[in-house]
C-alpha cells in the first residue's frame, strides 16, 4: 500500500495513537455523520452543544505523541525514582506478586476492563474471585462477614466509625482511638469526625479507656511500632458502654496471631496490599472489612453473597444491593461505589496460590528474621523496645537517630525515623539474611564485630506470648489447597475469566461508567519497578520521577478543566466528592459563614452525591427536575431564595446523568452564587466536555474527574479509581494535606486545609501513569475528536433505536450528550416485560447490559464510548433492534407470554442438553439469534439469579 511517493508526514502519523483509541476510522465517522445529517465533527459543537459554554481558547496542552514516544517519556520520568528498600511500615510492605498473577491477571485485560457485577450472570469469574477474597478476610480475622474492599485502611477506619455510631446506642459523641494506630489513619478519622460533630479521643487502650464514656473505640494490633497488645478485656469492657469496637491490623500478621474475633470485635479493618500487591508509592490497594454477622446489614461497601440460578444451582452475585447509594441516597450506609476490586481479586489469588502452609512460611520467616534482627541490634549495644512484635522493631538510640537513618540512606535503605532517638524497622516477604547484616553493619559502631545470624538463630526464643499465638487452621476450604502448582493456576485463573464479559469480548454500553480502551501503551508504567515499588512515606528526593508526573498530570488537568489547582488524593469519585464538598464547607467557614450547611442535589443525581454530603454534615434539600429531565429553574429559584442565608452549595452533574447538556448551567452557576453559595460540579461525565469546554471557566468552584472513567484507568471490576478534585483559586489553600509527607499541597498548610482524605498522600498514585499517557498520547486534538466521537456515537444509536425505543430524554436540536436513555417501561404492561429481561436476553445475543433503571426505573441507560466502532454500534443496535421484536411477538400474541425467549434469559448449556426442550421457541432463537454468535458465542455459566433469595439467605463465604 505504501509507496515511496507517500508524504512523511503521513508515514509518521502511523505512531499516532488517536485512530488506534477511537474505534471508528475517518470513513465510518463521515458516515455516522452523513447519518445525522451532519458535515463534520466540528458541527456537533453548535448542534448539541448550549452556545454559552464552549470554549474559544485553545489548550496549552501540546500535540499528541506516539505510543512510542509516551513509554520512552515514561521511561525518564521513571529513571528518577529510586528503588531503595524501604522498611518503613506503617501500613506498606514490600511483597512479591507471583509472575504467574500478574501475568494471567494484573495485566489481562478478561479483569481489569470487566466493570462492577451489576449484571451477576456474566460476571461469575470476579464474584468467585472476590468470594475467595471475602472467604481469606474471614479465615484470617475470624470474623463472620467481609465485603469485597474498601477504598483504603483509613477510609475503612472511618467507614468503622460512622457504622459504629449507627449501631451505638451510647449517647456520648466520644470516639476513642488508640494513639498508636497509623498516624495516617488517624488523620483520616479526625476528617471524617468534624463534620459529623464526632470527637476524637486519643489515648492507651489498656490504660485510658476504661474511664471514658464513647460509642466506639478503635485499636491497632499489632500497633504502628509493632507492639502486639493483648485486647482480651476490651470487647468486654467496650460493650459494657455500648460501644463497638474495631480492630485495625494487619493480615499477614493474622497467620500467626490470635484473630481479632477472639477479643470480641465487632469490626475489623486494614489493607490487604502484603498479599502481592506492590506499594506503588500508595496505591492502589484492597482495605478490608469484616464484622459480626448481626452488624452486617450495615456494613458499608459491596458484599459477595451466593444465590442460585434458574437451574437451581449455586451462583454468585452482590448481595443487598437495596443498599445502594442510588436507593438509599443519603440514607445510605457508605458513598463508597467504586472500591478496589482488582486489588482484592489479586490479593485473593496469592492467598489462593501460597495457601494455608505457603502463607505460614512467609509468615514465620518474616517473623524469625525479625527476631534475628533484632537480637543482633541488641547484641551490637542498642535497646529494642518493643516485647512482643511481628516484623516491627523500635529502637532505642544513644544518638542521633537521623545518622543511622542517613547511613541506612546511603546503603539504599530507608527506615522509619521516629523521633531524634527512635527508629523503625519493618521486615517484609522480601526480606532476606543479607539484608539483616546489612542492617547490623549500619547500627555498628566501627570496630564492632557482627553479631552472628547462625548463633542466634539457634536460641531465638519466641517473643509472641502464647495466649496470643494463634492456635487454629486457616484457609481450610478446598480453593486454597487447589492451585498451588504455575499449572493449576494458571488453569483457574483462565477458567474464571472465561466465564465474564469484560471489553476484550464485546462493547461494555453502561451509561455513566465510561467503557472506553484501556489501552496497553497506557497500562505498562504501573508494572514497572521503578514506579511500583515505591513506599508512599520516603523523603521525596526518591521520588522525583513520581513528582514530576503529578506536575504534570496536574497542569494537564488544569489546562483541560480551567481550575487553578488539582488534588489528586481521593480515591474514587465519591471520595472526590466528600472532599471537595468539605473544601467548600472549609471556604464558608473561614468566612464567618458557618451556617451555610443547606446542599442543594437534583433528583436526578447519582446516588453518591446525597451519600457524600450526608458524610461531609450537609443539610440536603431535593430540587426536582421538570419532564425533560432539567433542573426545574422556576423552583431552584424558589428554594434558593428561601434558603439564601443557609445556602452552602449545589451538586451538579454536567452533562446530567440524564445525559443531556442542560441549556441553563451557567444560569444555575449565577443564581447560585449570587445567593453566595458554591457550585460543586459532578464531573464524573466529564469525557463529553474535554476539549469542548472548561467547567472552571463556565461557574463550577469545585468538581471531582473520575480518571477511571474519562481518562482510561480501567475500572477493574469495580475498583481502582482516581477522583481527584479541582478547584478555583479561592479554593486552593483548603485542599488535602497528609501528616507523614509534607509538600502535598504548598499552599495550604494545617489550619487552612480541610485535612487528610486517604491513607496515602497522592492517593493511588501507582496508576497515575495511566490517565497521563492518555493524554499525552491523544493531544489536544485526539481528546477533542474523542469527545465528539463519543456524542456522535450516542447520538447514532438514537437514532438507530427511535423507531423501537423512546428516547427519554433530548436535548437541544433533538440531540444529546455521551448516553442515550431508552424508555422500556410500557413493556410490562403490554407483554409482561421488564427491562431486567431485557438486560437478560442481551446476554443471549453476546452483550453485556446497558446500565439498568438508573436514573430513572424500567430504562436503559447505553453510553457507547469514542472506543467501539460503527460496525459494533450497529450490531449492538441490531440485537436490541432484534429483542424489540421478540417483544412485540409477546404484544401481539405470536410468542407466549409465560414461556418466550426474554423471560428465559439467559439461555445456557445445561438447557440446550437436557434431553427435552420444553419451550415453544427454537434453540437457534434461544442460543443463536443473529449470525454474530456462531463464530463468537459466549456461554453464560448460570442462568438466571435469583436476587431476592440471595438476600433472604445471606451466605457471603465459600462454599
Ligand atoms: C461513577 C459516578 C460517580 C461515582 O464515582 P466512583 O468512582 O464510583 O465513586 C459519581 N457520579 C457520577 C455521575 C458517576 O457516573
Amino acid at each position: 500500500m505504501t509507496n515511496t511517493k507517500t508524504p512523511l508526514s503521513e508515514l509518521e502519523m502511523r505512531g499516532n495513537f488517536v485512530h488506534r483509541h477511537i474505534g471508528s476510522n475517518d470513513r465510518q465517522i463521515q458516515e455516522t455523520l452523513n447519518e445525522l445529517g451532519l458535515q463534520s465533527l466540528e458541527d456537533i459543537i453548535p448542534t448539541a452543544f448550549p452556545d454559552n459554554i464552549v470554549d474559544q481558547d485553545p489548550l496549552m496542552l501540546v500535540d499528541a505523541i506516539s505510543e512510542r514516544a509516551a513509554i520512552v517519556y515514561l521511561r525518564k520520568i521513571r529513571a528518577r525514582n529510586k528503588t531503595f528498600t524501604s522498611l518503613i511500615g506503617m501500613g506498606y510492605y514490600d511483597t512479591v506478586m507471583p509472575a504467574v498473577i500478574k501475568r494471567n491477571v494484573l495485566e489481562n485485560p478478561s479483569w481489569y476492563t470487566a466493570y462492577t457485577p451489576y449484571q451477576a450472570e456474566v460476571s461469575q469469574g470476579r464474584l468467585e474471585a472476590l468470594i475467595n477474597f471475602q472467604q481469606l478476610i474471614i479465615d484470617l480475622t475470624a470474623m463472620d462477614i467481609a465485603n469485597a474492599s474498601l477504598l483504603d485502611e483509613a477510609t475503612a477506619a472511618a467507614e468503622a466509625m460512622n457504622m459504629s455510631r449507627r449501631l451505638s446506642k451510647s449517647d456520648s459523641n466520644n470516639y476513642f482511638v488508640d494513639k498508636h494506630c497509623h498516624p495516617q489513619t488517624i488523620a483520616v478519622l479526625q476528617t471524617h469526625a468534624k463534620p459529623l460533630d464526632l470527637k476524637i479521643v486519643l489515648g492507651d487502650p489498656l490504660e485510658d479507656f476504661a474511664q471514658q464514656q464513647c460509642f466506639g473505640i478503635l485499636v491497632q494490633y499489632p500497633d504502628t511500632f509493632g507492639e502486639i497488645k493483648d485486647f482480651h478485656q476490651l470487647g468486654k469492657l467496650a460493650h459494657e458502654k455500648s460501644a463497638l469496637l474495631t480492630i485495625a491490623t494487619d493480615l499477614l500478621s493474622l497467620v500467626l496471631l490470635k484473630a481479632p474475633a477472639e477479643f470480641d470485635a465487632d469490626i475489623v479493618i486494614g489493607n490487604a496490599q502484603r498479599f502481592g500487591v506492590p506499594m506503588g508509592y500508595g496505591g492502589p490497594h484492597a482495605a478490608f472489612f469484616a464484622c459480626k454477622d448481626s452488624h452486617k446489614r450495615s456494613m458499608p461497601g459491596r458484599i459477595i453473597g451466593v444465590s442460585r440460578d434458574s437451574h437451581g444451582n449455586i451462583a454468585y452475585r452482590m448481595s443487598l444491593q437495596t443498599r445502594e447509594q442510588h436507593i438509599r441516597r443519603e440514607k445510605a450506609t457508605s458513598n463508597i461505589c467504586t472500591a478496589q476490586v482488582l486489588l482484592a481479586v489479586l490479593s485473593g489469588f496469592y492467598a489462593v496460590y501460597h495457601g494455608e502452609y505457603g502463607l505460614k512460611m512467609i509468615a514465620q520467616r518474616v517473623h524469625r528474621y525479625s527476631q534475628i534482627l533484632a537480637q543482633g541490634i541488641e547484641q551490637l549495644g542498642y535497646q529494642v523496645i518493643n516485647t512482643s512484635y511481628f516484623d516491627t522493631i523500635i529502637i532505642q538510640t544513644p544518638y542521633k537517630a537521623h545518622r543511622i537513618a542517613a547511613r541506612a540512606e546511603e546503603a539504599k535503605i530507608n527506615l522509619r525515623i521516629i523521633d531524634n532517638n527512635t527508629l523503625g524497622i519493618s521486615l517484609d516477604q522480601s526480606s532476606s539474611r543479607k539484608l539483616i547484616r546489612q542492617l547490623w553493619k549500619i547500627f555498628a559502631l566501627p570496630g564492632k564485630k557482627l553479631p552472628d545470624l547462625i548463633e542466634i538463630d539457634k536460641n531465638i526464643d519466641e517473643c509472641i506470648p502464647d495466649s496470643l499465638l494463634r492456635t487454629d487452621s486457616i484457609l481450610q476450604h478446598p480453593v486454597f489447597h487447589l492451585y498451588h502448582s504455575e499449572t493449576e493456576m494458571m488453569r483457574y485463573m483462565r477458567l474464571l475469566a472465561a466465564k465474564d464479559i469484560a471489553l476484550d469480548r464485546s462493547m461494555i454500553p453502561l451509561g455513566s461508567c465510561t467503557m472506553k480502551l484501556n489501552s496497553a501503551t497506557s497500562l505498562q508504567a504501573i508494572s514497572q519497578y521503578e514506579f511500583n515499588s515505591l513506599h508512599p512515606f520516603i523523603p521525596t528526593y526518591q521520588a522525583q520521577g513520581y513528582q514530576q508526573l503529578f506536575e504534570e498530570l496536574e497542569n494537564m488537568l488544569c489546562d483541560l478543566t480551567g481550575f487553578a489547582a488539582f488534588s489528586l488524593q481521593p480515591n474514587a469519585g465519591s471520595q472526590g466528592e466528600y472532599s471537595g464538598l468539605l473544601v467548600i464547607q472549609k471556604y464558608h467557614q473561614s468566612r464567618g459563614e458557618s451556617q451555610r450547611n443547606i446542599c442543594l442535589i437534583p433528583e436526578s443525581a447519582h446516588g453518591t452525591n446525597p451519600a457524600s454530603a450526608a458524610l461531609a454534615g450537609y443539610t440536603i434539600v431535593n430540587i426536582p427536575c421538570d419532564k425533560q429531565g432539567n433542573i426545574s429553574l422556576e423552583q431552584l429559584k424558589e428554594i434558593v431564595t428561601e434558603h439564601s442565608s443557609s445556602l452552602a452549595a449545589i451538586m451538579i452533574t454536567y452533562p446530567s446523568t440524564h445525559g443531556v447538556f442542560e441549556e441553563s448551567f451557567c444560569q444555575i452557576c449565577q443564581i447560585i452564587h449570587q445567593h453566595g453559595g458554591q457550585v460543586y460540579l459532578d464531573g464524573a461525565n466529564f469525557n463529553a466536555l474535554v476539549g469542548v469546554t472548561r467547567p472552571g471557566k463556565i461557574g463550577a468552584d469545585v468538581a471531582h474527574l473520575n480518571l477511571h472513567k474519562t481518562f482510561s484507568i480501567p475500572h477493574g471490576g469495580g475498583g481502582p479509581g482516581v477522583g481527584p478534585i479541582g478547584v478555583g483559586e479561592h479554593l486552593i489553600e483548603y485542599l488535602p494535606v497528609h501528616p507523614v509527607v509534607s509538600g502535598v499541597n504548598p499552599a495550604a498548610n494545617g489550619e487552612t486545609s480541610i485535612g487528610t482524605i486517604s491513607a496515602a498522600p497522592w492517593g493511588s498514585a501507582n496508576i497515575l501513569s495511566i490517565p497521563w499517557a492518555y493524554i499525552a498520547m491523544m493531544g489536544a486534538a485526539g481528546l477533542k475528536k474523542s469527545t465528539l466521537t463519543a456524542i456522535l456515537n450516542a447520538n447514532y444509536i438514537a437514532m438507530k433505536l427511535a423507531p423501537h425505543y423512546p428516547i427519554l430524554y433530548k436535548g437541544k436540536n433533538g440531540w444529546i450528550a455521551h448516553e442515550c436513555i431508552i424508555d422500556c417501561s410500557t413493556f410490562k404492561k403490554t407483554s409482561g416485560i421488564t427491562v431486567n429481561d431485557i438486560a437478560k436476553r442481551l446476554i443471549d445475543y453476546g452483550y453485556h447490559a446497558p446500565t439498568v433503571s438508573f436514573p430513572v426505573h424500567e430504562t436503559l441507560m447505553i453510553e457507547p464510548t469514542e472506543s467501539e466502532n460503527k460496525p459494533e454500534l450497529d450490531k449492538f443496535c441490531a440485537a436490541l433492534i432484534s429483542i424489540r421484536k421478540e417483544i412485540a411477538a409477546i404484544e401481539n400474541g405470536v410468542a407466549d407470554k409465560q414461556d418466550n425467549l426474554l423471560i428465559n434469559a439467559p439461555h445456557t448449556q445445561l438447557s440446550l442438553i437436557a434431553d427435552e426442550w420444553p419451550h415453544p421457541y427454537s434453540k437457534q432463537q434461544a442460543f443463536f439469534p443473529d449470525n454474530s454468535q456462531y463464530e463468537n458465542k459466549y456461554w453464560p455459566p448460570v442462568g438466571r439469579i435469583d436476587e431476592t433469595y440471595g438476600d433472604r439467605h445471606l451466605k457471603c463465604t465459600c462454599l
